[in-house]
């Protein structure tokens, strides 16, 4: 499945449109303008928005179904569509009319131009379509620098030291972190855990991987891509799970684990690897982001109180079986085994046995999946999230990761946020999450006892 098809998959479901439909919504031609002052954030926001709407462009195209006028540029075409991004002495501003705003107003920290992009991407898309996303709220709204982060109350610009940590996942947030991470000075050695290669699908929302990476590991690929972005942060790629790299001869082997995979199942499986600390951030469905941080030992949530095996994520996997025509438990290994795959061609014989062993089960039911069963919720499960939704993902796991590293309080000042890019950040939602009774993890007697030996 190619990068068009997912973003055209996605956008289908999201609209109730057909595929076809969507495909000719998302061709574009989008054209930015921006000034000299809103250059990085223009190219910043090109850079984003162009893994979604096929064509966007600086040059004038009269046939543009939207033009972004960046800063204080003017427009430059009249009678179409215009999105305007103005930068306000607290963060930007999104809006159909022209903003007025003070020719200096700071940008803030490098890091806060990505941040506004992803708004500004999904406020754009929202307009390519007709105002048709349910979930997006109408402009004018204020996107403000210190929703995320008080620049005067953590220090962004002095070398942080992180030791070892390890990053699980090399896919769309592992990306996007990378890819924010690079704007701060972070010094020490950091493992990219991913057992999987880069798919053409893949291409719709990873910053770093171009279509010469297709075929190649996704670890080795970001790990090369990124490494010329961290002189002093030594980037380690190894192609496979993250319980692969456990160090026999030293139990504290994982102290800080950042997470960017993409399932429940799979984070409920990080946390049973007792880590220290974990920083932890995923896309809910194809609309949100959610950020949590733990601790251990701790007195409030873990990974696994906050992704509990739900009546959903069952539903789910028995449905995906069932169309497959293999066992649950197959489904829940997550990557399509040989015996499997020669289950799976007996019902769907135009599919060759060598093609699927090792995909996901998810990317293999999406791309057999027709639009009625996308619509379904158990389609809705696989589908992938535009690229603003996951790099905002990725971008927030950043700045939390340089701020909770550099105080030290890692579930602080909050565990848990929900953060929906076609929106303004709604920060009474930063919350802190207690326990769940009957948590796998920490409701469990002997993972208590490993953690409090290890990190007690
Ligand atoms: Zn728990």
């Amino acid at each position: 499945m190619t990068a068009r098809a997912e973003n055209a998959k996605t956008l289908a479901a999201l609209l109730g449109v057909g595929e076809a439909a969507a495909v000719e919504l998302l061709l574009g031609p989008v054209v930015v303008t921006g000034d000299a002052p809103g250059h990085a954030f223009a190219t910043e926001l090109t850079h984003i928005l162009e893994r979604t709407i096929e064509s966007v462009v600086t040059d004038v195209r009269l046939d543009a179904r939207l033009e972004i006028v960046v800063g204080n540029a003017s427009a430059r075409i009249p009678g179409v569509r215009h999105l305007h991004v103005g930068f306000t002495d607290c963060g930007l501003r999104l809006d159909h009319k022209v903003i007025e705003v003070s020719r200096d107003a700071p940008q803030g920290h490098a890091v806060f131009a990505t941040i506004g992009a992803c708004f500004a991407a999904a406020a754009a898309v929202n307009i390519v379509v007709d105002g048709a996303v349910p979930q997006a709220r109408p402009l004018p709204f204020e996107i403000n620098n210190d929703d995320f982060l008080r620049a005067q109350d953590v220090d962004l610009e002095t070398a942080l030291e992180i030791g070892t940590a390890h990053l699980a996942g090399g896919g769309a947030i592992g990306n996007a972190f990378l890819w924010s991470l690079r704007r701060f000075d972070v010094r020490g050695t950091l493992y990219i855990a991913d057992p999987d290669d880069v798919s053409a699908g893949n291409l719709n929302r990873c910053l770093w991987f171009t279509s010469a990476d297709i075929g190649e590991p996704k670890a080795n690929r970001l790990a090369a891509a990124a490494a010329t972005s961290f002189p002093n942060l030594n980037l380690i790629p190894r192609r496979d799970v993250l319980h692969a790299l456990q160090d026999k001869a030293n139990p504290k082997w994982l102290e800080r684990l950042i997470v960017g995979v993409d399932s429940r199942r799979a984070r409920r499986a990080l946390q049973a690897e007792c880590p220290r600390e974990v920083f932890d951030s995923s896309t809910t469905g194809i609309e949100e982001v959610v950020l949590h941080f733990n601790k251990q030992p701790s007195q409030v949530a873990c990974m696994s109180c906050i992704y509990f095996e739900d009546a959903r994520e069952q539903a789910h996997e028995e449905h995906v079986a069932e169309s497959l025509g293999v066992t649950l438990d197959e489904v829940r290994a997550n990557f399509v085994s040989a015996v499997a795959a020669k289950r799976i061609i007996t019902n769907y014989p135009t599919l060759k046995v060598a093609d699927i062993i090792g995909l996901a089960y998810d990317s293999l039911f999406k791309a057999l999946c027709g639009e009625g069963v996308l619509r379904t919720k158990a389609g809705r499960d696989v589908l992938a999230p535009f690229a603003f939704v996951s790099v905002l993902a990725g971008a927030l796991l950043a700045v939390e990761f340089v701020r909770r590293a550099r105080t030290g309080r890692i579930a602080e000042p909050f565990n848990y946020w929900r953060v929906s890019p076609w929106g303004p950040p709604v920060t009474r939602l930063k919350a802190t999450r207690d326990r769940r009774e009957r948590c796998q993890f920490c409701g469990d007697e002997v993972y208590a006892g490993v953690v409090r030996q290890l990190w007690g």
